[in-house]
């Protein structure tokens, strides 16, 4: 359908038919800050089509010259991090077209207008940023270092590996306090917004929006889920004691009263884990997966570290046949999570200001990360709702749980049995599975079945086929197409 001088990866993400063809780049000899890109529609009924130009380094992130800055920017309410040539560009778009005229603005973290997106005369659309660079830049946290000087990321890692070297030490109560301290900043925080952040998937709506515009029609691309389900939830806990290994059946109890199946995480060297336990489980249809080493927070802490210990996690992989991670108290480096050489991760969550190490990938869908499947959890954690926040009740979960529905998204929820004694965490586990019991729309999947699934899709097109559009590949049977319209509403 469309036809791109580059790849786009925002339509390799959600599997949009396009074929590069190099040879329509835009001539090297004009003089643009960088390259530029050109996506168009192929094979148009009459005259020339309308293209979507966007700024790419295709040479890495060192060659972005000087009117590109990276920086934190807003657009139509939405924050995203990536370069942005910045304005004027007037020179740069003379050489592209005539009538190129900005639509709208984009400004600093400041506020102030800095860049803008431009039309010209016929319609055709320049993005001053690449969106793939910006999608990375949420998926893997990256943003967390725009604007810091290399001394601020050092004091930051700091601050995050004398937190766990202390902890041990620290009683119980003094270490809730120093949390709840340590919240009071975050919460100040303006980016990510907890306990939704939508700019990402409102940046995708609008590029969605505008494709299908210069289009002309409606844009397929391959449905998230299979099996015509509309969203997904997943149910995943961490085992932190022997005392949560006991009390296992706290949270397991009512999802089997209920017909849940969820993924348990243990720590292979902090208590022992009963190959019977992991194997009963299993036939319950529940997953195993592996949460560190010894829960102490230095499994990722360098490349020499995880490369001491990860001959101790993978045998603890293959002995309970977990294909999944899950880091101990969400430390992760993004560079460092597929050497762990599992199929999925889930350390990640869209967003959580209020975890040693804070952040958010903003995305409410699985994505990659190299080879391996990142599934963010998408529900604040019941240590964060119920022991900093004070929550009262499950409110919060089933508010979030009922937007994610809306958005066809992943609700993916951790929760431990080790809090599970509190009755808030109990009761309120029960009220988001008795919540969404019986709901026909919903994929109630293991994350393994997730992560293969996403796996399929991604290795699947969507191809014409006569007057409509068919899918090619190990999703043709399960997956579906669906159409992203100009006035943004989503037919199919
Ligand atoms: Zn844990």
């Amino acid at each position: 359908m469309f036809e791109s001088s580059y790849p786009f990866a925002f339509f390799d993400y959600f599997r949009v038919p396009y074929a590069v063809r190099p040879g329509l780049a835009v001539g090297r000899h004009a003089r643009t800050p960088c390259p530029v890109h050109r996506m168009r529609m192929a094979g148009p009924p009459g005259g020339a089509p309308r293209s979507l130009l966007w700024l790419g380094a295709d040479m890495g992130p060192a060659a972005w010259p000087g009117p590109c800055r990276l920086g934190r920017y807003q657009l139509r309410g939405c924050t995203f991090f990536g370069h942005v040539a910045l304005n004027p560009v007037q020179a740069t778009l003379s050489q592209l077209g005539r009538g190129w005229h900005p639509v709208e603005p984009i400004a600093d973290g400041a506020g102030q207008p800095r860049a803008a997106i431009w039309r010209d005369g016929d319609g055709s659309v320049f993005l001053p940023f690449d969106p793939g660079e910006v999608m990375w830049e949420f998926w893997s946290e990256g943003y967390r270092q725009v604007g810091r000087g290399p001394l601020a990321r050092g004091g930051r890692a700091a601050l995050v590996r004398g937190y766990y070297l202390l902890r041990p030490a620290l009683p119980r109560r003094l270490q809730l306090r120093l949390r709840r301290e340590f919240t009071r900043v975050q919460a100040r925080s303006s980016f990510p917004r907890w306990p939704v952040e939508e700019s990402l998937h409102s940046l995708y709506a609008w590029l969605f929006r505008m494709l299908a515009e210069l289009a002309g029609q409606p844009v397929p691309f391959l449905d998230p889920w299979p099996d015509g389900r509309s969203w997904a939830l997943v149910l995943t806990h961490d085992v932190e004691t022997g005392a949560g290994y006991r009390n296992l059946d706290l949270l397991r109890g009512p999802e089997r009263e209920l017909g849940y199946r969820s993924s348990w995480n243990f720590v292979p060297l902090r208590y022992q884990v009963a190959d019977e336990m992991v194997r009963a489980l299993q036939a319950e249809g529940c997953e195993v997966g592996v949460h560190g080493l010894r829960h102490d927070g230095r499994d990722l802490g360098s490349r020499r570290l995880l490369a001491k210990r990860l001959p101790g996690m993978r045998e603890y992989a293959d002995r309970w046949q977990a294909i999944g991670f899950r880091s101990p108290a969400t430390q992760r480096r993004w560079e460092l999570m597929p050497r762990l050489g599992f199929d999925y991760d889930s350390s990640y969550s869209d967003t959580d200001p209020y975890e040693p190490q804070p952040g958010g990938c903003c995305s409410y869908l699985p994505y990659f990360n190299e080879s391996m499947v990142e599934l963010p959890m998408t529900l604040p954690q019941d240590h964060t709702m119920f022991s900093i926040l004070q929550n009262p009740d499950a409110e919060i979960w089933l508010r979030k749980a009922r937007l994610l529905r809306e958005r066809h998204a992943m609700v993916l929820a951790l929760t431990h049995p080790d809090y599970a004694q509190d009755p808030r965490v109990a009761d309120s586990y029960r009220a988001l599975l008795e919540g969404f019991h019986g709901d026909g729309t919903v994929w109630q999947a293991l994350p393994r079945e997730v992560a293969a699934w996403w796996r399929q899709r991604d290795c699947s097109v969507v191809r014409r086929a006569g007057d409509g559009w068919r899918i090619e590949g190990p999703a043709a049977t399960s997956g579906r197409i669906r159409f992203a319209t100009a006035d943004g509403s989503q037919p199919g």
